[in-house]
């Protein structure tokens, strides 16, 4: 059987990340299109992480295909300073659901950059304990919205839609509840029940 290998890298973005110029919002779109595009296909999976002008990534899938990505991404002039973290065989995957889950860096990862006394999101001087954590931090957060496992999740536009739902259904849920409790405290107000 094919190894299974997780690649862990940093980078540096290239564009404007003061989010002024709009640059950031329209890269990272068209950078996570192409994930979703390429790496179902390839069984490629895993996480990218964003924040402070610095990407974490972590690649889950074949040998071959993760070394053949890699290669593409040295070369790829919306990011600079590559720096490989980890490079291993593994016995199973971290983010199996996901062709590439996006995450920003939320406030529990600048809690846990804070603990480190690491000011702001620099992956690059990571400790090995501090990738480790990190990816145990994004499989927690990503396995709270959890999609279809992959190879099992449909191809194209309206899966990708069906994606997008699934992650606002909590929202919506919320949403509705409360109407509800709202109609019927309204209703308690009025004495009709
Ligand atoms: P593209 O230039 O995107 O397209 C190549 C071919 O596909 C062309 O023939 C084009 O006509 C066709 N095509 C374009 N759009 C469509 C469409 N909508 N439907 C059908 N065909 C189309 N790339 C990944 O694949 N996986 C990753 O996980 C990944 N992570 C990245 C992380 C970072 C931080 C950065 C900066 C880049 C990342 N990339 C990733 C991008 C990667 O570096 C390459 O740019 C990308 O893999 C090239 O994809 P492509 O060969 O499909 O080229």
């Amino acid at each position: 059987m094919a190894d299974l290998l997780r690649l862990v890298y940093a980078s540096k973005a290239n564009f404007d990340s003061s989010g002024a110029s709009g640059d950031q919002g329209e890269v990272l779109s068209e950078i996570l299109t192409q994930c979703r595009r390429n790496n179902e296909p390839k069984n490629i999976c895993g996480v990218l992480c964003y924040g402070d002008g610095s990407f974490f990534q972590c690649l889950e899938g074949e040998r071959s295909a993760v070394e053949a990505l890699y290669d593409r991404l040295l070369n790829d002039p919306r990011h600079r300073g590559i720096t490989l973290l980890s490079k291993r065989v593994v016995p199973q995957r971290m983010f199996r659901q996901w062709s590439m889950k996006f995450m920003n860096v939320d406030a529990k990862i600048r809690r846990m950059l804070q603990i480190e006394n690491l000011e702001s999101f620099k992956p690059h001087s990571f400790s090995d304990l501090m990738v480790e954590r990190l990816l145990v931090e994004l499989r927690d957060a990503s396995e709270k919205r959890r999609p279809a496992p992959i190879g099992t999740q449909g191809r194209g536009a309206s899966a990708r839609q069906a994606g997008a739902a699934r992650e606002l259904m909590p929202g919506l849920v919320f949403a509705t509840a409360a109407g509800v409790l709202a109609i019927a405290f309204g209703l308690m107000l009025a004495g009709l029940i």
